[in-house]
């Protein structure tokens, strides 16, 4: 893989909980702005894209119309990354989060420009609101700004480790991946990202690294020799 100049990192919303019953644990997104500012502090650019997940999914919600259940999900999304961008400035870190669509002075409009002059001045670029349309998701969110801002890897925190060949929950004889191809990805529906999103990955050639968000200075590590999860390679 090339260097690592521009990666994005996605955070599923339900992550930030944490080991707590509801709401945000603190430290814990205190710890993955600690470990954000050691990769920035070596040049390297940050975005981050946060799930939703934590306050609501479009899909789960078959009482109401679907365009308006996602609409709500892409607004709980910016809420996770208005929060976690303010824990990221406590720490001392610049932000700015970015919306595909007007949120007033919420958060600012984005554009390819605007993404790239806060990267140019240093800021961790929080790209909220998904795709800012309905039946999308955060894994489509992730892959078209990796794509559009000319990212050079995701970096997937999850609540797993890495990429299994089945469920490790159900199947204790599951094996993980060291690296696996995309393509190898969508053929056996692995659900790393949705196949949406894999697609849009395989065809636009960006790599993925697949690692568990719990494990002690994961994100670090991943953008070092140390990486123990699952590469996804194009
Ligand atoms: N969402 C959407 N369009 C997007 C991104 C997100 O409609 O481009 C909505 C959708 O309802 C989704 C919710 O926001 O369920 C939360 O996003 P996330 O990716 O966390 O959803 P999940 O894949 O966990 O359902």
């Amino acid at each position: 893989m090339k260097d690592l100049k521009r990666v994005i990192l996605k955070l599923s919303g339900e992550a930030l909980t944490g080991n707590q019953k509801s709401g945000y644990d603190d430290a814990m997104i205190e710890d993955i702005a600690r470990q954000v500012k050691e990769i920035t502090d070596k040049g390297i650019q940050v975005g981050i894209v946060i799930g939703g997940g934590n306050y609501w999914r479009g899909r789960s919600n078959d009482s109401i119309d679907r365009t308006k259940a996602d609409q709500i999900g892409m607004l709980a999304t910016i809420m996770n990354c208005i929060y976690v961008s303010e824990i990221f400035r406590s720490t001392g870190i610049m932000t700015n989060v970015l919306t595909p669509f007007e949120c007033g002075g919420i958060t600012k409009l984005f554009s390819k420009d605007r993404a790239n002059k806060y990267f140019s001045k240093g800021m961790v670029v929080f790209f909220a609101g998904g795709t800012g349309h309905p039946y999308f998701s955060t894994d489509t969110g992730v892959a078209l700004r990796a794509i559009e801002m000319d990212a050079d890897a995701i970096l997937l925190a999850k609540a797993i480790d890495g990429v299994y060949d089945s469920d490790p929950k159900t199947n204790p004889a599951a094996k993980k991946y060291d690296s696996i191809s995309i393509q190898e990805v969508v053929d056996k529906k692995l659900g790393v990202i949705d196949m949406t999103a894999s697609v849009m990955c395989m065809e636009n050639r960006i790599p993925l690294m697949v690692f568990g968000l719990n494990e002690k200075n994961s994100i670090v590590d991943a953008m070092s020799g140390k990486f123990n999860g699952t590469m996804v390679t194009v």
